[in-house]
């Protein structure tokens, strides 16, 4: 199926002819700035990323394309290449959200304001945008607060997921599934290896709604640097708790949903199907409104979020890395001849098993 999201192609004219850049600077990434630009003719303002143009900067572009008409992922309005100073750019105008981070905004909710119900329904919110990536074969992996943006600041504002820069096609729906030569026939366990990728966005799921809950993670390293071995043994053993007194009120349900999102065996953890199906994501709305603690704890802790959102992005990197050697091993046990031609490809670039 070579469909529409293969005829979405950059412009070359010059973005600066359709938009105006501004200084005003709305966050900063790790490949630069995002800056606001409004459009000349409709006055309308829009969020421009600036990324060098590679190859990691196009399938970033693509896959976030592909995605942006769910209405729980920033929408791509436009993507031009033009070069600066000699450079190839892709420029990404996406609507600007306005509205800011999710914390930001349960942060500057009054006490007892925040309710177990409209927490459910954030993750209600943030389930839709992971079901419809999973559903098209696409694991984000890059799954954090700072990445889920509200479109405005009033109270019906729609929470949307950004940032694709880490977002990987998963097995299934790459060249073994090509137009004129798809697999119906191989056995699901044989397409088995995706799954890491996909439970890489669980695990952040459970540790996004863990932070809903309560204002603070389920793992802290002890000594506020970068991730120690006792954080990441933390992780991998799945060595957490629900401490009272924030968590005395709230529901069994939540806390088992968690459990199961958090759950260390990757193979084991919860997939999107079963998260969205569970009563407390599906009947959100039917989730008791009991005050929760997050605001309050999230202004206490204000002066070590940063911590908290570095030691999530280090998390992410080193489960990203574990889950492609996992893949990998996962690949080699499998015997099947389609896998052969995938295998070969894998070992250019990754070298020889075992030693990946
Ligand atoms: P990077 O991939 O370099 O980390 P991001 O896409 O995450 O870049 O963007 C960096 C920051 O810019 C975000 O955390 C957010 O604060 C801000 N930002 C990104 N996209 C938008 C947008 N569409 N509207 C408003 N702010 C945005």
């Amino acid at each position: 199926m070579l469909s529409l999201q293969n005829q979405r192609q950059p412009k070359t004219s010059a973005l600066v002819d359709d938009y105006e850049i501004s200084d005003t600077v709305l966050g900063l990434g790790i490949n630069g700035k995002v800056v606001q630009c409004t459009n000349r003719r409709t006055k309308q303002n829009y969020a421009l990323k600036v990324l060098l143009d590679n190859e990691k900067a196009r399938r970033e572009v693509d896959l976030h394309w592909r995605v942006s008409g769910c209405k729980h992922i920033v929408n791509i309005i436009d993507v031009y290449e033009n070069t600066y100073s000699g450079r190839k750019c892709l420029l990404v105008v996406m609507e600007c959200m306005e509205g800011g981070e999710l914390f930001q905004r349960i942060q500057d909710k009054a006490d007892g304001a925040f309710t177990e119900r409209e927490a459910a329904q954030i993750m209600h919110e943030i389930c839709a945008a992971i079901d419809y990536l999973h559903s098209r074969d696409i694991a984000h992996r890059d799954l954090k607060p700072e990445n889920l943006l509200y479109t405005t600041s009033q109270p019906n504002a729609i929470l949307k997921l950004t940032d694709f820069g880490f977002a990987k096609e998963t097995f299934t729906n790459d060249t073994l599934q090509t137009p004129c030569y798809t697999p119906y026939y191989v056995a699901p366990e044989v397409l088995g290896p995706e799954k890491y990728d996909k439970s890489c966005d669980i695990w952040s799921l459970g540790v996004v709604m863990y932070i809903i809950m309560c204002g603070f993670p389920p793992f802290y390293s002890n000594n506020g640097l970068a991730i120690s071995p006792g954080m990441k043994k933390r992780i991998r053993t799945g060595q957490y708790d629900f401490p009272d007194p924030e968590w005395t009120n709230v529901s069994q349900s939540a806390k088992d949903l968690i459990k199961g999102m958090l759950n260390v065996d990757p193979s084991k953890r919860l997939r999107i199907q079963d998260v969205i199906r569970n009563k407390w994501i599906a009947q959100y709305n039917a989730v008791p409104q009991t005050p929760l603690c997050t605001g309050r704890m999230l202004k206490e802790g204000e002066e070590t979020w940063p911590e908290v959102q570095e030691e999530m992005t280090r998390s992410l990197a080193t489960m990203r890395v574990d889950y492609d050697q996992m893949q990998i091993k996962a690949l080699d046990k499998s015997n099947n001849p389609l896998l052969t031609k995938r295998r070969k490809k894998i070992e250019e670039i990754y070298g020889t098993y075992g030693t990946a």
